[in-house]
């Protein structure tokens, strides 16, 4: 792949050449059209349709749904939360089978597995009484921790970390100890992009005796994650972001094997689904055997359709190579963004470093919220995040650097404008 050179302005025609050399380039063909689209920086937060996903939603409702009916959950649906899961662990988890399910949405798994995992650290040793997260994690992931410390006399132990970076395993070291029963941290921050050494952290909250809950809604599809060979213990995320699975689609969990099977360890929500031999409607809940136990109801069917299709193009394209084009893509953001004249005020508010750089970078002016507005209208697609972030982020299967090129620009000139 081409290189960006250190210090110069990339023109239009070094992103065409990018673009030519991409070897990724092929994908961005493989998405749904969006007509009037000029740059989508949003693949973070919502990813686009890969290319017949409306097909193959049609087909379930003819065909498994229509035709099929009742007969498609004996045929095919029923195990869809641990096949699912098993390609969402191989395609981007670095997960072997049999330690993922799809199921629920991010907060509702957040809360099951955070709560089960609790319950397990409380029940081993009752002086472990503390969950540790950081500030500047995601709303959802604080506020739910906050409802499992209130339902369990947990306290919760508060990273305080730089916006424009974040967690590092010192700062977590600093807090671990006896008392901790589960440190919750995003693998991807939310805000700056920062990818935390989710190896490392985990090591040193094993050494104090504490669990690692990760959060993998940013990481996902962007970044390798090697959740077997890190040795983590559960983590969760969205599947709709860099997965492309479509708005509210289920969300995914992951549950180390060794984890597995411990009358101690048990999600709240103990519903039919999760339980062993469902359908021979016992009494009595009994946890499902292995990772299914973590699965509550109904599998959400309709919302896993467009996952598969996502999910079997990022297992081709190679989790390597889209974090390669990620790193150029933010490359290629943060030349233009460099050459701006500091008159324009921009700060770049993510990591520099490769090694802790994310798939997005935000950027932060005061006039970014009516900005955003402006680029929305010329179809030019970031966001915003308050107080004064704008966030590009970059799918690298969906976009294309001249993609980047251009929305950029209108950034550049939209701000202009509002001075
Ligand atoms: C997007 C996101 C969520 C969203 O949770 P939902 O239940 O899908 O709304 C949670 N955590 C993080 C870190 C996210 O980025």
């Amino acid at each position: 792949m081409t290189e960006l050179t250190a210090g110069t302005t990339p023109t239009r025609a070094d992103a065409l050449a990018l673009d030519a050399a991409d070897p990724l380039g092929a994908y961005t063909s493989r998405f749904e059209p969006a007509e009037g689209l000029v740059a989508y920086f949003d693949g973070n937060s919502l990813g686009r349709p890969v290319a017949g996903t409306a097909e193959a939603v049609a087909e379930l409702v003819r065909g498994a749904w229509g035709t099929l009916l009742i007969r498609s959950w004996d045929e095919s649906w029923l195990p869809w939360p641990e096949q699912l899961g098993d390609l969402v662990g191989r395609a981007a988890l670095g997960a072997a089978p049999g330690q993922t399910v799809v199921a629920d949405s991010t907060t509702v798994l957040l809360y099951k597995v955070l709560r089960a995992l609790v319950d397990h650290q409380v029940a081993l040793d009752p002086g472990r009484t503390e969950i540790v997260l950081d500030r500047d994690n995601f709303p959802t992931d604080r506020y739910v921790a906050e409802g499992v410390a209130a339902e369990r006399g947990m306290t919760l132990r508060w990273i305080e970390v730089d916006t424009a970076a974040g967690v590092t395993p010192d700062q977590v070291g600093d807090v671990v100890g006896p008392a901790t029963a589960v440190v919750l941290l995003s693998h991807v921050a939310y805000r700056s992009g920062w990818v935390a050494d989710a190896e490392q952290i985990t090591r040193v909250a094993h050494d104090s005796g504490a669990l690692v809950l990760w959060d993998t809604c940013h990481s996902a599809g962007s970044v390798p994650v090697r959740a077997d060979d890190w040795g983590w213990d559960a983590a969760v995320g969205c599947d709709y972001k860099y997965l492309n699975g479509g708005p509210g689609a289920p969300a995914h969990a992951y549950l180390a094997a060794r984890l597995h099977d411990i009358p101690t360890l048990r999600q709240p929500v103990q519903g039919w689904m999760g339980r062993r031999d469902s359908f021979l409607m016992e009494q009595g809940y009994s946890p499902a055997p292995g990772v299914r136990s973590l699965v509550s109801g109904t599998p959400p069917v309709t919302g896993m359709v467009p996952l598969w299709l996502s999910l079997q193009m990022l297992e081709e394209a190679g989790i390597e190579a889209v974090r390669a084009k990620s790193l150029l893509l933010t490359d290629l953001t943060l030349a233009v963004v460099d050459a701006w004249p500091d008159e324009l005020g921009v700060v770049v508010a993510s990591p520099r470093d490769h090694e802790r750089r994310g798939g997005h970078v935000t950027l932060r002016h005061p006039d970014f919220e009516v900005v955003n507005r402006r680029l929305w209208e010329r179809g030019v697609i970031p966001d915003f995040r308050a107080p004064d972030g704008l966030r590009v982020g970059l799918a690298p299967l969906s976009t294309t650097f001249v993609e980047v090129w251009d929305g950029l620009a209108a950034v550049r000139e939209e701000l202009e404008a509002a001075r």
